[in-house]
């Protein structure tokens, strides 16, 4: 079993101080919700307060729907087929749609259901967006026809490398310039100086900062993700274990934990120089990572552990070289994954 352990008191009041610390603060929701499960990240931010919650796709939104009362911001931006494929749930009014193109908002506003959207402006991070000029010829259709209730503009601003202000001034520019109405812009990746500056510089603008990472993610210590140890063999060099049938380069225990690819498991780099020379030298010293073996996430003891072979579906093999303790069956084991993208067998918080 692969578990992931929730120190529930640290981790409720880091989302509070969080929350706190961040006015108009926007929680996301999505894909694996950040490996707690998109149901409990939905009433964790109505515990909150929340007024809106963002979610990735249009597939998430049944996810949240009841299980959080306030607006639900979709990121992706809406697409005509979305209508088709998602039906009753894309016609919520509690739904806030995300408009990256022209044709997009011109469908938005022929549905005749006057959908709730948000005008996401291109960033440097040239995912989705409308450019200034489209922003401003948006604006003025919207002015023109209506059809549609304007939320804001949107910046999806790349992972702060230095300063995001010069930038995001830029992109204010071109939102004041296409007379945008609806004085609410919806940012994300800002840090907290840089959401002041721009508080200051446009005090006539509500900011809401969506965050994600941060929020369900910013306090590791309250977080802790273990594997259940399902077997142990000794072997002594030379014995074939695994699916290809290796052979074991020296003696030790082979080690089958829980947690696998239907994980996420993944493999992690090889230990060591991987040069061929320096590899000879090491193979010659009958180092391990000659042996081809791979760093695991797995700890154990504190120590990082090679897999003997790569992670199988529902379960890994460890090779652990013989002086090592072996931990009995049902022990668990300490495992470090990426929490976006796991899925664990079960979140116990306390
Ligand atoms: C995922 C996402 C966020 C939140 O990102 P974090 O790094 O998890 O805080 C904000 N805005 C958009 C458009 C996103 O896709």
């Amino acid at each position: 079993m692969l578990s992931l352990y929730v120190d529930g008191e640290r981790w409720r009041s880091h989302l509070r101080t969080t929350y706190d610390a961040l006015p108009g603060i926007v929680p996301v929701a999505k894909g694996n919700g950040y490996g707690f499960g998109l149901g409990r990240l939905a009433r964790r931010a109505g515990w909150l307060g929340a007024d809106t919650l963002a979610v990735g796709t249009y597939g998430e939104l049944a996810e949240v729907s009841s299980r959080f009362d306030g607006d639900l911001l979709v990121l992706t931006p809406w697409r005509p087929f979305v209508d088709e494929q998602y039906g009753d749930a894309v016609r919520d009014r509690r739904v806030i749609h995300t408009v990256g193109r022209l044709e997009d908002l011109q469908a938005l506003m022929a549905r005749g259901d006057r959908p709730r959207v948000v005008l996401e402006r291109l960033t440097s991070m040239l995912r989705h967006g409308l450019s200034a000029r489209d922003l401003r010829t948006a604006v003025a259709a919207w002015a023109e026809h209506g059809g549609c209730r304007l939320e804001g503009v949107s910046l999806h601003l790349p992972l702060a490398q230095g300063s995001h202000l010069s930038e995001v001034e830029r992109l204010m520019t071109d939102v004041v310039a296409a007379g945008m109405p609806a004085k609410r812009v919806w940012v994300s990746h800002l840090d907290d100086t840089e959401l002041a500056a721009l508080r200051a510089a446009y005090p006539d603008f509500e900011i809401r900062p969506r965050v994600g990472t941060r929020l369900w993610l910013g306090d590791r210590d309250a977080l802790s993700v273990r594997a259940t140890v399902l077997d142990a063999h000794a072997v002594e060099r030379g014995d074939e274990y695994g699916y290809r049938g290796r052979t074991a380069p020296r003696n030790g225990t082979i080690l089958v934990v829980s947690g696998g690819t239907a994980h996420g498991i993944g493999l992690e780099a090889p230990t060591g120089p991987s040069d061929l020379r320096s590899r000879a030298a090491s193979l010659a010293k009958g180092g391990l990572d000659a042996a081809g073996f791979v760093r695991s996430p797995y700890l154990i003891d504190s120590k990082q552990r090679l897999f003997a072979e790569p992670p199988h579906m529902q379960a890994s093999m460890l090779f652990l070289p013989a002086g090592s303790r072996v931990p009995d069956i049902g022990e668990e084991v300490d495992v470090r994954v990426r929490f976006t993208a796991t899925s664990f067998d079960r979140t116990v918080v306390s």
